[in-house]
């Protein structure tokens, strides 16, 4: 069946005049769904009747579905778990800053990279998401917070690289001029760090963010917490980036997941510094989110000072994640994994 909410504007307008449809009617429902984030077919007033009608029977519209929202006391973030038509669950994120609202999103439901911190690989990977699938995210929340979104981060479960199509089609479906028109600028993408894609990617030539998860300065040490680092090694993946930045104009930001003894050292600072600046990068350090499941700390607070303090005096420009939502369910994947694991013991609404 055809997914019509994936369809971009072009390939809508194609796909209408095959139904033996007029093409202004294409933009009339493109413009429903991606603009007005109309929920259901009858909601789309300027559509005749028996189009509606039509659509309704044989093209059911998607919709994500809310299966759980839990918002942040300490600071109003929002954590939503949505279920799929096919009863898939995927987890989004809502946060509030000054210059704006962000909304995290999931790129796959579940997760084949295997990262050993990480709870969005507990469960392996289900399938990849349609980019309706990630556009949905989206839309579901602006509509629940009646605010408009105006950064979007592929930073939830899943490795968007991994699915590299779908997320293409996202991506320009929700920075072009039909829909939402989020700025490319304001996209982050966040990756493991698969080579062949950053370099696909890069010729794409979009002005979007891409974030790449380091995590280690070593390739002995990395590949102990990333399983990805084994085929990819970090000089490799540092070409890779040279070469998106020479492509796109776009610096590449390091991500920096601080796991207490494990990444923190004053050495570990002082590699990621040179690496950094060779790279003209920017550095954003995590503190690991404990994972139940896993044995990792975070670094204590005066570790985690010295290490930015260490960078910052090789000129690195560093922030630490302000940790949002900290009450609700903390690292990537968590919701999910956890609503998961309740529902395989019969537990429910917990
Ligand atoms: N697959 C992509 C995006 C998803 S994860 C990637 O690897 O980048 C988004 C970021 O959160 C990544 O940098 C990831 O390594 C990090 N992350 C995952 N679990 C974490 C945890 N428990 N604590 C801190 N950071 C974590």
């Amino acid at each position: 069946m055809t997914d019509i909410k994936s369809l971009d504007h072009e390939q809508l307008k194609e796909w209408m005049v095959s139904l033996g449809e007029k093409p202004f009617r294409a933009g009339q429902l493109y413009e429903w769904m991606h603009v007005r984030l109309a929920e259901s077919y009858g909601q789309m007033s300027n559509l005749p009747l028996p189009l509606r009608e039509r659509l309704d029977r044989e093209y059911p519209l998607l919709i994500a579905s809310r299966v759980r929202e839990q918002t942040s006391a300490l600071d109003g973030t929002r954590k939503y778990l949505f279920a799929l038509p096919d009863g898939n669950l995927v987890e989004s994120v809502w946060m509030r800053y000054r210059h704006g609202n962000s909304v995290c999103i999931s790129s796959q439901a579940g997760c084949r990279m295997g990262c050993a911190f990480c709870a969005s690989a507990l469960d392996g990977l289900t399938r990849n998401l349609l980019p309706s699938e990630m556009l949905e995210q989206v839309y579901a929340i602006q509509r629940d917070t009646g605010e408009r979104v105006s950064n979007v981060v592929v930073m939830g479960t899943g490795e968007p690289l991994d699915n590299y199509d779908n997320l293409l089609t996202f991506l320009r479906m929700l920075t072009d001029e039909y829909g939402l028109r989020i700025s490319q600028r304001s996209v982050t993408v966040s990756t493991c760090g698969l080579v062949p894609q950053i370099y696909a990617l890069a010729k794409e030539r979009l002005q979007i963010t891409l974030a790449l998860s380091l995590h280690a300065v070593t390739d002995e040490k990395r590949c102990q917490l990333m399983p990805v680092a084994k085929r990819y090694s970090i000089r490799e993946l540092l070409d890779a980036c040279r070469f998106y930045f020479r492509e796109t104009g776009r610096r590449i930001t390091f991500e920096y997941s601080l796991i207490g003894g494990v990444n923190d050292s004053d050495k570990d600072a002082a590699l990621l510094a040179i690496l950094a600046k060779n790279a003209g990068s920017h550095v954003n350090l995590i503190p690991v989110n404990p994972v139940k499941e896993r044995q990792f700390a975070r670094s204590g607070p005066g570790r985690i000072a010295a290490f930015k303090n260490k960078l910052e005096k090789s000129g690195i420009n560093v922030t630490i994640r302000r940790e949002m939502g900290r009450d609700i369910d903390g690292a990537c994947g968590q919701l999910r994994h956890g609503h998961m694991e309740s529902e395989q013991r019969g537990e429910r609404g917990r």
